[in-house]
C-alpha cells in the first residue's frame, strides 16, 4: 500500500507542524502530485479519507490535489520534453540519455489551519520529496 504509507508519511510531517506551529486544526491541505509518481489520486484520497477520521488534527481537513507535470531532460540535445507524451526517448534527437527533472514528487504545497491563539492562517512549508 504505497498510498497508505504516503498519507502516514505526510500525517507526520503535518503533525511536527502542528507542534511548532501551534496549530489545532488544519482546514485544509494542498498537495502537489507529480504526474509520473505513481501515486493513484483516487485511492490516494480514500487513504487520506480513512487516515484523518482516527486523526483530530485532520478530521474536518480538505484534500486538495495539484498535477506537476513531468519533464524529461535530453543530456544529448539538452533540451526539456513532456515525459507522458514521449517517455525515455528524446523526441529532438531520439537519445535514450534522458532524466527526469520533475514529476517523481509528492509534496505538501500549503495547508490552512487554525492555531491556538484563535487565528487562522495559511502555513506554507517546503516538505521532503518522498523518492
Ligand atoms: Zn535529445
Amino acid at each position: 500500500m504505497h498510498e497508505m504509507g504516503i498519507v502516514l508519511h505526510l500525517a507526520k510531517t503535518l503533525d511536527e507542524a502542528a507542534e511548532e506551529n501551534h496549530i489545532t486544526k488544519y482546514g485544509s491541505v494542498t498537495l502537489s502530485v507529480g504526474e509520473v509518481s505513481g501515486i493513484m489520486t483516487d485511492y490516494f484520497t480514500d487513504c487520506w479519507d480513512y487516515f484523518k477520521s482516527r486523526h483530530p488534527l485532520l478530521k474536518d481537513s480538505v484534500l486538495k490535489l495539484e498535477t506537476i507535470p513531468a519533464v524529461t531532460f535530453c543530456s544529448n540535445c539538452e533540451k526539456n520534453y513532456p515525459t507522458v507524451k514521449y517517455g525515455k526517448t528524446c523526441p529532438y534527437c531520439g537519445s535514450g540519455e534522458t532524466w527526469l527533472i520533475t514529476g517523481n514528487e509528492c509534496l505538501i504545497k500549503e495547508v490552512e489551519a487554525e492555531t491556538s491563539d484563535g487565528s487562522e492562517g495559511v502555513v506554507e512549508q517546503e516538505a521532503d520529496d518522498l523518492n
